[in-house]
């Protein structure tokens, strides 16, 4: 039989992984491929942090097809180009893909079918990344869902129970392998290479890493989650968004295993249904995505189209980057972010408003940065909730509705836990004022080894006046409507 080529593109792990498994299933060798192809991905290639995961969760794949008596064909080029040479290398008979629900991707995968069409062999897109294609869920009148609730509840009805596929545990391999490009030929290193070492000190990316994750986050956080996921003190939520990013886990294992964790548990159903919820939110965001695909550059609601968001790169925006804003809140969450690769979810909501609205800038700058610095970077998450916050996107957030990081900060981390583990200059202030170090008497800065403008920066922008401009600035987009 001639081999079949799995594109592991979206989907570098072995469990459940129906590209995988089926050509598996036909008896034929199979070849795992991965090519990265940073120029078809135009505006989003791979940003930095995402780059570095990559690198390691390639590097994790390449052990487990081994183990499995195969290996990984790398390529670094235009996916076409190397295909069309991998096919005529190996006298393939099909490719398989999983399928992509992003643009750029989407038109990838459109070329291979019309390749494999011109050289005569089959190719064959497969589901994996999420629960419900897009084409499956339709409203009432046959039209998309722009709100979740609604959507939510009829995915629900939809989504079934098929368990997943299971890793195998052999594959067959071909009589020979067509040359890989050497991992360091993809350039994934980080560059310069110590930026990626704090990154690396908190996670540990691959398939494994993955599973181990969901089954630590079922045994014990998921009790409490519906509760305590907004307290980004706490590792009260999964942490799998990376590992879904980066196709290390599928949607359905996590589905399948939380519901198996449910089971007939009282206490596991309230934050298992609220988690599974969540994930709900990311079919959302693909569904969106895929119908429309323009939500990347510009916003869903035309109406915002010519609201007056700043764009460019000033001083300010670097201080927000860099987590020296001079609100606390603010800048524990940027600093989180650059350290680690994340930011726990509540604090990109606070983070994410006072880019849009206290500083009004463009969602753009902001999903840019997080493009390039989040180890879960998703281009349907991404750009889906940075709309949801300026209030330009499905089912936003009403743009009048601007979060204030002080009363955030104080509700979310009363005790300033999260603050003193990121912004440590400020960890000796009195809870009362370790959200607002701008309100501090003196003597109390001076106790706590604080010098505004000097040790820690004075807030860049008076909130009363931001917010006035800002709910001014949405006043014109009204007119406009
Ligand atoms: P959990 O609470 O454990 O949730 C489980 C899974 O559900 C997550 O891993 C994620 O896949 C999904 N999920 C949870 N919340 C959301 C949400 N609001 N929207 C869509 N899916 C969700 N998430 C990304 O995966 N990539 C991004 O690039 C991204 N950018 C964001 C930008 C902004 C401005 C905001 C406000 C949110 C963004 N999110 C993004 C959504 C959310 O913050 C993360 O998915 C979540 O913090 C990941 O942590 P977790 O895995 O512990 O989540």
């Amino acid at each position: 039989m001639k081999p079949v080529i799995i594109l592991m593109n979206g989907a570098i792990r072995l469990d459940d992984h129906p590209a995988l498994a089926r050509a598996r299933d036909t008896g034929a060798p199979v070849i795992p491929v991965f090519i990265l192809d940073d120029a078809s991905a135009g505006a989003w290639r791979l940003g930095g942090a995402r780059r570095w995961w990559l690198l390691k969760s390639l590097s994790s794949l390449q052990a487990s097809l081994r183990k499995a008596g195969s290996g990984l064909v790398l390529r670094y080029g235009d996916t076409i180009e190397c295909l069309k040479a991998l096919i005529s290398a190996a006298d393939a008979s099909a490719v398989h893909m999983t399928r992509s629900y992003e643009p750029e991707a989407r038109k990838v995968q459109d070329a291979v079918h019309d390749l494999c069409k011109d050289l005569g062999v089959s190719a064959r897109r497969f589901s994996g990344n999420l629960l419900l294609e897009p084409e499956q869920i339709r409203n009432k009148t046959g039209g998309i869902y722009e709100v979740f609730s609604p959507f939510w509840r009829r995915a629900q009805e939809l989504i079934d129970d098929t368990a997943p596929v299971s890793a195998p545990v052999q594959l067959r391999a071909p009589e020979n392998w067509p040359v890989s490009d050497d991992l360091s030929k993809l350039e994934l290193e980080p560059k310069p290479a110590y930026w990626a070492e704090p990154i690396a000190a908190f996670w540990t990316p691959g398939e494994e890493a993955a599973r181990e994750r969901l089954n630590d986050f079922l045994k014990g956080a998921v009790l409490g989650y519906k509760d305590m996921r907004d307290y980004p003190a706490t590792d009260a939520t999964s942490r799998l968004s990376p590992y879904l990013a980066n196709g290390e886990i599928s949607p359905r294992r996590i589905w399948h295993e939380t519901m198996i964790a449910i089971g007939g548990d009282k206490d596991i159903e309230r934050g298992g249904n609220w988690f599974l919820r969540e994930l709900g939110w990311r079919e959302f965001s693909s569904h969106l995505l895929y119908h429309f695909p323009h939500i990347p550059q510009r916003a869903l609601k035309s109406k915002f189209t010519a609201f007056p968001w700043r764009e460019g790169h000033d001083e300010k925006v670097a201080a927000w980057q860099k987590g020296m804003t001079g609100f606390p809140i603010i800048d524990a969450g940027m600093r989180q972010l650059w350290q680690t690769g994340w930011m726990h979810n509540r604090v990109r909501m606070i983070v994410a408003s006072f880019l849009v609205k206290d500083m009004l800038w463009h969602w753009r700058t902001g999903e840019d940065w997080f493009w390039d610095t989040l180890v879960d970077a998703d281009l349907a998450n991404n750009a889906a909730s940075w709309q949801w916050v300026a209030g330009c996107g499905a089912d936003a957030a009403p743009y009048f509705r601007i979060f204030n990081p002080i009363t955030q900060g104080e509700k979310f981390d009363s005790r300033g836990a999260y603050i003193r583990e990121y912004v440590p200059e400020l960890a000796e202030l009195p809870d009362e004022y370790i959200h607002k170090p701008f309100e501090a008497p003196a003597g109390v800065l001076k106790m706590a080894g604080i010098k505004l403008g000097e040790t820690y920066p004075k807030p860049i922008l008076d909130r009363k006046a931001a917010r006035e401009r800002a709910l001014a600035a949405l006043a014109t987009t009204r007119q406009d409507s």
